[in-house]
């Protein structure tokens, strides 16, 4: 039997429409929710003006629980879970997106996954990266879980699509381990702890180039299906990208999750993937090194070196440099005139080797601890050591919070009592977004977005009912 996908045509976000659709595409596909039934939106950062386009959009969150309760037997539980991005409570990523009121006028129940238990699940596949993974309790316990990813470029992985929706299933603690080279690997393991009982992807406007800061692309589909490879490589395809240039995907297939070859796939609906495949033939990837990326700013100018992991020496695809373009990306969004503002900086990056050739006034943000970097800054002997850890030495079970407060607090103490200093080096692996945003802040002394007024209160209100709410459910979750 060939897995089925359905590509079908939805030009705009009426959720009576995108409601009909997916009613159809459950009957066809033959899904039917039951038992504890949870949709998983892709919620990674969302706010009207500054985040618009990031999301999987509220509307079709809105159509699918409609058709979800029309098609489900015997549910006994709906639910909406996810963990947003970047350390921001998910609850204010919810309310933002326009989620809380779609849940409200369901009746249904949200489950932040920042604020549930975490358990440990086991791994047994020979290939995975870990043989323990953690993931909210709510997710060990869903009967049915109805994936729903935003189509999006992504400047780390090239595409984020049902089987990378699955990063947003940990909680902070658990997000950051492996989120370095080991992203792809990260992203394959994932996919044993659930397969997705029925998979649609909001690309009725879909992301290109950022993650967090995409441009819209209308491309006017709902794509169905009901295995995260098979629906991905259908994906993979009406954007012209080749199936096998998506790693994680490479690896999901390899360990038997599902197909990545046409051949393998029956793709049906009223919206033909060569007609796809023409609208979208100006579709926007960013996957570039930052040393490119950045060439071209007056601001800014990155060195790269070497990585300590064999398979991927030249580059970190799932760590600091990504965090740096998505910074500046978020920078660029509150303060557009941020490359005429922002003073010279220098972001060093892996095992550099020779002299940086500052200029005057220009500051040197090391980044990572796999950074390393010997030489002489202002006449003086400067060295950075490395302290990476390799994935054999970082225990999940003993990871660090990633404390949202903790972490822009750190961050900031740092930049300040090294407010005179030409260097800084930035500790993690990897350094996060959050934390980019606020050495870039410091060094190149611009606003920091992270302080954005548009932000500042609703997120700060949200993270301490954050707080509240996960204690509760220590005790009593
Ligand atoms: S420190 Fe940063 S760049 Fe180095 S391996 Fe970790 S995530 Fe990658």
């Amino acid at each position: 039997m060939k897995h089925k996908v359905l590509i079908t045509r939805c030009n705009e976000y009426d959720s009576a429409r995108i409601a009909a659709i997916v009613r159809e595409g459950m009957k066809e596909l033959g899904a039917q929710p039951y038992g504890k039934t949870m949709l998983k939106p892709n919620c990674v950062l969302a706010h009207p003006e500054v985040f618009p386009h990031a999301f999987t959009r509220a509307e079709f969150l809105d159509g699918v629980i409609a058709a979800t309760k029309e098609a489900g037997a015997n549910i006994k539980e709906l639910s909406v879970g996810e963990r947003c991005g970047i350390t921001i409570p998910t609850r204010f990523a919810f309310k933002q997106a326009g989620y809380t009121s779609v849940i409200k006028k369901h009746g249904i129940k949200a489950h932040y996954f920042d604020e549930t238990k975490q358990v440990p699940v086991k791994l047994t596949k020979k290939e995975s990266l870990r043989d323990l993974i953690f993931v909210p309790k709510p997710v060990a316990e869903c009967d049915f879980l109805i994936n729903l990813p935003k189509f999006k470029a992504h400047p780390w992985t090239r595409l984020t699509l049902s089987l990378k929706n699955f990063i947003g299933i940990q909680d902070d603690r658990h997000r950051l381990v492996d989120h370095n080279s080991f992203l792809e690997h990260k992203i394959a393991d994932l996919q044993e702890v659930i397969q997705p009982g029925f998979i649609a992807i909001d690309a009725i406007i879909a992301g290109q180039k950022m993650m967090l800061t995409p441009t819209p692309f209308p491309v006017g589909a709902i794509v169905m299906g009901t295995n995260s490879c098979a629906v991905d490589t259908v994906c993979c395809h009406m954007v012209n990208v080749d199936p096998k240039d998506l790693i994680h995907l490479k690896m999901a297939s390899e360990r038997g999750f599902g197909p990545m070859s046409l051949d393998e796939i029956e793709v049906a609906g009223d919206f033909p993937l060569e007609e796809v495949q023409r609208k979208t033939k100006d579709f926007e990837f960013c996957l570039e090194r930052v040393d490119d990326y950045f060439k071209n700013t007056k601001a800014l100018k990155c060195m790269v070196g070497t990585f300590p992991e064999r398979h991927s020496t030249d580059y970190c695809w799932g760590g600091c440099p990504g965090a740096l373009q998505e910074a500046m990306h978020i920078n660029i969004g509150a303060y557009p005139d941020v490359d005429d503002r922002m003073k010279k900086v220098r972001y060093v990056v892996g095992k550099v080797e020779g002299p940086l050739e500052l200029q005057d006034g220009e500051r040197v943000m090391f980044a990572g601890d796999c950074c390393q970097w010997e030489g002489v800054i202002d006449g003086k002997k400067v060295t950075i050591k490395g302290d990476y850890k390799t994935t054999a030495d970082v225990d999940p079970k003993k990871a660090g919070s990633n404390d949202m407060i903790l972490k822009i607090l750190g961050s900031v103490t740092h930049c300040l009592s090294n407010g005179s200093s030409r260097y800084i080096h930035a500790k993690g692996c990897p350094v996060s977004v959050g934390q980019h945003v606020n050495y870039l802040s410091s060094l190149g002394k611009i606003p920091n977005a992270n302080f954005d007024p548009r932000m500042l209160v609703p997120v700060n209100i949200a993270y301490w009912q954050m707080r509240l709410s996960r204690f509760y459910n220590r005790l009593f979750g």
